[in-house]
């Protein structure tokens, strides 16, 4: 199985290399972020708590999207493998996942490293809340989801270090060029 994570500040770009990705390698697609705005639309008790999380940019506790993961992986038994796209992002989430994967008999194949100069993060995040309206794409929520990044999410480019799985990705030029990047670090662990 190729079981990968989709890694980078909000605006890096893992939605629109998710989507290349699934065409090219067939594999299916989890986004928590997507996961938790189908459910805040549902309206479901998990949308309801997760919806103060996100217009304040912070993160959703790990207990809950730790529960929701475990229920959409439990959803995907028969697939190639998976891009996990927004998770995890913090430190619990990761060991998480690696546990999840443990039981069903896999692991995280390779973490892929969008790596974004700030300035065009803020830019890029800004021209999307033009466009699809996302309510956390305001530049007041834009800055404390990049703060949270920072203190709770960039440290997991050491942990999967660690684990021998990091590759860093130059996230800056055009869609195709970083595509091309991408390739070629998933074609080097295949
Ligand atoms: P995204 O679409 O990945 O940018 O996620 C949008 C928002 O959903 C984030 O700013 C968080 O509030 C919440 N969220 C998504 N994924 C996670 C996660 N793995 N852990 C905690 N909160 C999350």
């Amino acid at each position: 199985m190729l079981n990968v994570v989709i890694f980078g500040a909000p605006g890096s770009g893992k939605g629109t290399q998710s989507e290349l990705i699934i065409k090219a390698y067939g594999l299916d697609h989890i986004s928590t972020g997507d996961v938790l705005r189908a459910e805040i639309k549902g309206q479901t008790e998990l949308g309801n708590i997760a919806e103060g999380y996100i217009s304040k940019g912070q993160l959703v506790p790990d207990e809950l999207i730790i529960d929701m993961l475990a229920k959409v992986l439990d959803s995907k038994k028969t697939s190639e493998g998976v891009i996990f796209d927004g998770f995890p992002r913090t430190i619990p989430q990761a060991k998480a996942l690696k546990v999840m994967l443990n039981e069903r008999g896999t692991d995280v194949s390779v973490m892929l490293n969008l790596e974004v100069a700030e300035e065009e993060l803020i830019q890029r995040l800004l021209k999307r809340g033009e466009i699809s309206g996302r309510s956390d794409d305001n530049l007041e929520t834009i800055k404390s989801r990049l703060a949270v990044y920072h203190s709770q999410t960039a440290p997991l480019a050491t942990y999967y270090m660690e684990e021998g799985k990091h590759s860093a990705i130059k996230g800056m030029g055009t869609v195709e060029d970083i595509f091309t990047r991408v390739q070629e670090a998933i074609n080097a662990i295949k």
